[in-house]
Formats: C-alpha cells, structure tokens, sequence
C-alpha cells in the first residue's frame, strides 16, 4: 500500500534502486521511497542495525522485503551490501543517498571552537565520503549506456554555501558533499549514470532534531521563504523522482534547490511602514 499523496504511475516500471537512510515514518529516504514505489520501482533499504524492525516494517508496507545492514563507515558492511544487491538483481538501476552524521556537542556554539579532529572526520565520513564510496560501488553494478546507465541523488542543505548557525561542521561537509557530487557526475557521465544533489529546505526529521535551534531553522524556513510554506516531503521526493527517472534525462552534476525558494532570499520581507 502506497501513502496517496505520492502521485501514482509507471516512470520506474521495471527500475530497481538502493535506498539508503530510512530511520523511520519522517525519513526523507522514506518520503522519496514511497514516491518512487509510487511510480513502480522495485527498492531495496540499506540500514544501521538498531534500525531493522523498523525499517521491515516501513518496507513491507509498500510491498517490499529486500533489506541489507550497511553502517557506511564499515568497509566490508558495504562490500556485502553490494555484493547482495548483485546477486539478487544483477544491476541496480538508481541509488538514493540519504546519510549524514554529526556529533550533537558539534551542531551547536562557535564552529571555529568546538569542531574536533575527530569530529570533523566522522561528519566528513558520514556524510560525504559514503556517497563517494557508494556511488563507487553502485556504478559497478549498474547498466552499461547502451542499456539505459544509471541514476544517483543525494541530500544535501543550504548550510553548504552559506553560514547557518549551529549547522557548523555539517555546512563543512555538506559542501564536500555538494563538490563530490559534481566530480562524481563528471567520471560517471560517459558511463551514462547522472549524479545530481537535492538541496532540500528545513523537515521535521531525526536528523533536524540533533541540530541545536532547529525550531528557528524550520520558522524562518517557512517565514523567508518566498512560497512562505514549510518544505514538503511531496516536494523533496517529486524532485527525487524526476532526477532518478528519464524525466531528468539531461540533467546531471546538479544541486536542485526544493526549499520553497528560500536559497534565492537576499533580504526577507520589509514591512511597508519602515
Ligand atoms: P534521518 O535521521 O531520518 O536520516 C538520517 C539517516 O542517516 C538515518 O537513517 C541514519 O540511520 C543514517 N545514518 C547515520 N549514520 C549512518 C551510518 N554510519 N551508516 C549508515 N547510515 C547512517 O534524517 P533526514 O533529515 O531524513 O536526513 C536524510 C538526509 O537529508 C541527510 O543527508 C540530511 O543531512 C539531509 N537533509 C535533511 C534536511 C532536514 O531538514 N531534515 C534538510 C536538507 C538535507
């Protein structure tokens, strides 16, 4: 059973792709998957063991049983992960990369002085070198060009280009996130495999709520914007859908802006009596 409000059809008909990082209902992995199974794709979720009841769960509810344990810091988790996506399917159409990590004494205060070595690696890890290391991996098992190639999108937020307070080390790595987006793009694009980044607006997730403020982050978010509205789950996973499927046929190596228009606000509103 498919959540409605994600527009039924046949754009992934016969599709196959990896799904990694549903933590629970309020996912963004989740909201884009529900799309994409939607419009017919068959998934498979990679996830962090804790998480397998729940993810079984959220899975079976639109019919889909494949699940694979893949903590991304853990070569070998993600060699076997692959490994099983390859001998179940052979090759795996399209990849969602939805991961990111930061120390919760790192998302809050003074960048300059509470950003650890150690901190600063791990966030790096997490959130940027495993779309490096995945969109490694997921090429190798992918159609040639002739056979259609391939698809990838990850997640990445505004604090990459611009300074977000308490975002800090993760704005760091949402940029190295955002730059190996469009390296990748380039060494896969003769291969026929698109690599592109949703920039999306502030949501109500696990994540948002490591990030000290996020409160503020999510009002200002709705109330600059030019749409003056929350970023919705609809919105984040049509972008995805269009990036996977051959709607994004031409389009690659990009950071698509689905926040309501709030990247492009210079200033916000001036009341006409100032
Ligand atoms: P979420 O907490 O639901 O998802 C984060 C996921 O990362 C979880 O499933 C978690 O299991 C996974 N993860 C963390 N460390 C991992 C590891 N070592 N190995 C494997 N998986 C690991 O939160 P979300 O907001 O849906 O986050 C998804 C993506 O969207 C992240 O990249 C996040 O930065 C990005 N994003 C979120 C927002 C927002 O406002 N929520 C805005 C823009 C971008």
């Amino acid at each position: 059973m498919t959540d409605t409000s994600f527009p039924a059809g046949d754009l992934l008909k016969g599709k196959r792709g990896l799904i990694m990082g549903v933590a629970n209902k309020n996912s963004i992995a989740w909201g884009i998957a529900q799309q994409l199974a939607a419009q017919g794709a068959e998934l498979a979720f990679s996830y962090q063991e804790a998480l397998e009841k729940r993810v079984r769960g959220l899975a079976e509810s639109i019919g889909q049983d494949f699940l694979i344990p893949a903590d991304v810091t853990n070569d070998d988790e993600m060699e076997a992960c692959f490994k099983t996506l390859q001998a179940r399917w052979g090759t795996i159409d399209f990849l969602v990369h939805a991961i990111a990590f930061a120390g919760k004494d790192e998302l809050q205060g003074s960048f300059t002085h509470n950003t650890t070595r150690l901190g600063f690696q791990r966030a790096m890890d997490i959130s940027a070198f495993s779309f490096v290391d995945a969109a490694k991996r997921a090429s190798a098992i992918m159609p040639s060009k002739e056979n259609g190639g391939g698809a990838m999108v990850c997640l990445t937020y505004l604090g990459s280009e611009r300074v977000v307070p308490n975002y800090n080390v993760m704005g760091v790595a949402k940029a190295a996130l955002e730059a190996s987006t469009r390296y990748i793009a380039r060494d896969l694009g003769p291969e026929g495999i698109r690599v592109n980044a949703i920039s999306a607006g502030p949501m109500r997730t696990l994540a948002m709520a490591g990030i000290s403020g996020g409160k503020t982050l999510m009002k200002t978010g709705k109330d600059w914007s030019m749409l003056k509205e929350d970023t919705t789950m609809e919105g984040v996973a049509g972008a995805a859908l269009y990036l996977l499927s051959d709607l994004g046929k031409s389009c690659t190596g990009e950071v698509l802006h689905v926040d309501a228009g709030f990247h492009a606000v210079g200033v916000p509103d001036i009341s006409e009596d100032e």
